[in-house]
């Protein structure tokens, strides 16, 4: 065995031997030179050993292996010693559960997802460290940023369209790339966008918290936007013209939807509805909502809207309310995608797939189409889909926020989404936010049941009833 291999020994070089050096100042500095030399490999040793006993930093994390669609949570989530070459580290400050966390897990999204992942999708950090070779001149140590969920190459076509968000490579956090449900993680650059003047903001607010709770909004509301932009783009529509909206979903995105309109167009009469009616209350209860929130079967048969926005996955509600309840001509907007398991029927009306449409913000026009047998009655409609956002929406997204917080505690509107919420990742407890319901306690972090798909044989009045909160909202440790 060759023990040199493994000593950490050090062999003198043969020509730095004493005889080859005459001179005593040239001997001198020989031997500082090789002093130095032997300094420097000692301190390499330590720090190769340091490495090796520094503690591997770890996180509070909920992860999921996708298989048994069950989420875990996992104490001490390992990450590396520092982020890898084009990732930043973020400490999270606030998370939310969006209803597609539930419906990938549950297999009605991408139902092909196998490996185990970092769950969650929604959220705003601080970034914490950069990568060595970090290349976003944006990005500092300290920023407030977003986390934009969808992940595409820098060479993806539909980017170079601008269109990332319908590329079929996208990769999505939460799904295929560690997401937000821990209390640290590291992102790639790409998916972090600056939250602009929050350092402004925040001096202003009485609160920062409030301040994190109102921001953690700015994904789901830039996906909201986005449905308008891409309408006010098409010839057949113009939004002064529209005069009633209904929208099929009390659901937060419904919500967020009809708190948009309410602000940005407040010439529309906006009705909201949902078969459940725990989900109608709790829009109900919502302050300073001006949408009238109706039953679907109190609406009678003759009443018809000029635009209807599905912010449900429910296959009858786009398939079947969405089209009951249109004008002529009118428009649906194809929010939200249908619930949907791999080989289940296409949802497809007369030749057109609305999930096709919904996915790649196809814009179609359905002509003449016979609502009953005998084809007395026809009518037609515009189908717009919209998906996900692009970065342009994530900055009107967070001026629309800051505007609504200025407004004040009592004004504003967006917080008051978030029906419950969390302390701490691993808290067992959600706390009701509403005072219409109540604090619920569980033997496990609140989170994993709460990641649980709505269940329809769930009763009313229980604790695992998703359909009891709205928006479900994660305050991370530090930034209670
Ligand atoms: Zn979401």
């Amino acid at each position: 065995m060759n023990s040199r291999v493994n000593s950490p020994m050090v062999f003198l070089q043969r020509h730095l031997s004493y005889e080859d050096h005459p001179s005593p100042k040239q001997r001198f500095s020989r031997w500082n030179s090789y002093e130095l030399e032997l300094k420097a490999l000692i301190s390499n040793i330590l720090a190769d050993k340091l490495i090796i006993f520094c503690p591997i930093p770890t996180t509070k994390a909920i992860i999921s292996d996708f298989q048994s669609s069950v989420p875990d949570f996992c104490d001490q989530f390992e990450l590396t010693a520092n982020p890898l070459a084009g990732y930043c580290r973020v400490k999270t400050v606030r998370s939310q559960i969006c209803n597609s966390d539930r419906r990938v897990l549950a297999g009605t999204k991408k139902g092909g997802v196998s490996q185990a992942i970092v769950l969650g999708h929604e959220g705003i950090g601080f970034i914490a460290q950069l990568s060595n070779t970090h290349t976003r001149n944006d990005l500092q140590v300290g920023d407030l940023v977003v986390l934009g969920p969808h992940f595409v190459e820098a060479n993806d076509h539909c980017l170079k369209n601008g269109v990332p968000n319908l590329s079929c490579e996208m990769k999505h956090l939460g799904i295929h790339m560690n997401g937000v449900f821990a209390d640290e993680m590291d992102f790639p650059e790409y998916t972090l966008n600056k939250i602009t003047n929050s350092n402004e903001i925040i001096e202003k607010a009485t609160n920062p918290s409030e301040y994190y709770d109102q921001m953690v909004f700015i994904e789901p509301l830039a996906c909201v936007q986005r449905g308008y932009k891409l309408l006010q783009k098409q010839p057949y529509f113009n939004i002064n013209a529209i005069e009633t909206i209904l929208i099929l979903g009390t659901g937060p995105m419904g919500i967020i939807h009809a708190v948009h309109i309410q602000k940005k167009y407040p010439h529309i009469k906006v009705s909201i509805t949902d078969i459940d009616s725990t989900r109608r209350n709790l829009a109900k209860n919502l302050p300073n909502l001006l949408a009238d929130v109706v039953e679907i079967d109190a609406l009678g048969d003759n009443i018809q809207f000029d635009m209807i926005v599905v912010a449900t996955s429910s296959r009858e509600a786009n398939v079947h309310s969405a089209i009951k309840f249109i004008k002529h001509n009118g428009v649906i907007l194809l929010f939200s995608g249908i619930d949907m398991k791999n080989g289940d029927v296409r949802p497809v009306i007369n030749g057109i797939d609305i999930e096709t449409v919904h996915r790649y913000e196809h814009s179609v026009q359905l002509i003449n189409y016979a609502l009953n047998l005998d084809a007395q009655i026809t009518k037609s409609m515009y189908f717009m889909g919209t998906s996900g956002y692009v970065k342009d929406d994530f900055e009107t997204s967070i001026q629309e926020l800051h505007e609504d917080f200025m407004l004040g505690s009592e004004l504003c509107l967006y917080r008051r989404i978030a029906t419950s919420v969390i302390n701490k990742l691993d808290g067992n407890v959600v706390h009701d936010l509403t005072g219409a319901f109540r604090d619920i306690t569980f033997d496990m972090p609140a989170i994993i049941p709460l990641l649980k798909l709505f269940d329809e044989n769930d009763a009313n009045d229980s604790d695992v009833n998703v359909h009891n909160h709205l928006k479900i909202l994660i305050r991370h440790e530090n930034y209670l």
